[in-house]
């Protein structure tokens, strides 16, 4: 049976959420971020997004770019209950969904009869019980639903074959495929492949010899819209963090400790909650030439508790003696479950980066 694969991901999320509850912004400018001189947009409603202001774009660009914006500080408890609804009606649409974040999931609709109109009725669903809209493409694999359910937002509805997405988008420039960043497309820009078209069709050679053996073939893949089917339940997170980006950095010491000290009661805290511990603990250290270190240690016992967990976030801070000022703090504890499970390997503890 061909694979079917669908991404599912709602409409400019945490803005949309902000602008149901207060309807009177409605048709304005909404931008979700936050206040402190670092702060970066987390999302942009459509409105604003037309002045030019994107995700992850510094607060006072995107204030100068739209000043009549409505700025909002982002409410993640808010955004979690909508998220749980629409990921409940996900769930129940379709037995294989993978679910990549708050506000977009992976389904497998491979056996399914009619995969459009299964989609159509999720979507509509979605709206009666939250008000959000959706985006959807649907492609044989993950690769080609993704980049179609970005195709047309908002409300998108995007069915390619592979062959149909390598012709629609042969003009687009390679950063448009997810995995081809900022840095991959400078190179391939000086290798004058600009666009995917380019890409697909480029000499291996040439890629392999830029790229190496491995991101080589893989470029011209990805520009082939070749990619997995595989759909895979996310498993319950199973690790827990806080972290801090200064408004300045920190050279002192002590103050520094502080902070790890109040990370680690509030990680703390949330664990107790959540009526979780951990038995690996980590810290990761990003100093202000944006090095980013994590260290972590594996205890024999699960815990939740801030004396711990603080004790231990201190001694590899102490053994790391930052070299530099530093940027941002964070802990986490990872492996939940008790004793019985074995000890993970603490140096691969994914800290995001
Ligand atoms: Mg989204």
């Amino acid at each position: 049976m061909p694979p079917v694969i669908a991404h599912l991901d709602i409409d400019a999320f945490y803005a949309s959420v902000e602008l149901l509850r207060r309807p009177e912004l409605k048709g304005r400018p909404v931008v979700v971020g936050g206040s402190g001189p670092r702060a970066v947009v987390t999302t942009a409603s459509y409105e604003a997004r037309r002045s030019g202001v994107g995700s992850a774009m510094p607060m006072s660009r995107a204030r100068r770019l739209c000043p009549e914006a409505v700025v909002i500080p982002p409410d993640f408890p808010a955004y979690r209950e909508q998220s749980a609804v629409v990921m409940g009606l996900v769930r129940g649409a379709v037995d294989e969904v993978e679910v990549m974040g708050l506000d977009e999931a992976y389904l497998d609709l491979t056996g399914l009869l009619s995969p459009r109109a299964s989609m159509r009725r999720l979507v509509t669903q979605i709206r009666a019980a939250t008000g959000l809209d959706a985006s959807v493409g649907i492609g044989p694999n993950k690769l080609v639903a993704k980049v179609a359910s970005e195709a047309e937002k908002p409300q998108g509805f995007v069915v390619l074959t592979r062959e149909q997405a390598c012709v629609r988008f042969a003009g687009s420039p390679p950063r448009l495929v997810p995995g081809i960043g900022a840095k991959t497309a400078e190179r391939l820009d000086e290798l004058g492949i600009t666009t995917l078209a380019a890409l697909a069709k480029a000499d291996p050679d040439v890629l392999t010899g830029a790229f190496g053996p491995r991101q080589g073939p893989w470029l011209a893949a990805r520009a082939r819209f070749e990619g997995s089917t595989h759909v895979e339940a996310v498993r319950e997170a199973v690790s827990e963090s806080r972290e801090t980006t200064f408004d300045v950095d920190i050279t002192v010491r002590d103050e520094l400790e502080a902070q790890l000290h109040r990370l680690a009661d509030q990680l703390c805290k949330g664990l107790q909650k959540h009526e979780r511990a951990g038995r690996t603990i980590a810290i990761k250290v990003r100093l202000d030439d944006w090095t980013t270190v994590t260290r972590a240690r594996t205890i024999a016992h699960a815990t939740n508790e801030v004396e711990h967990v603080g004790q231990v976030a201190l001694e590899l801070l102490r053994e790391y003696a930052p070299p530099r000022p530093v940027r941002l703090l964070g802990v986490r504890v990872a492996s939940f479950g008790g004793t019985e499970e074995p000890a993970p390997e603490p140096v691969q503890l994914a800290l995001p980066v």
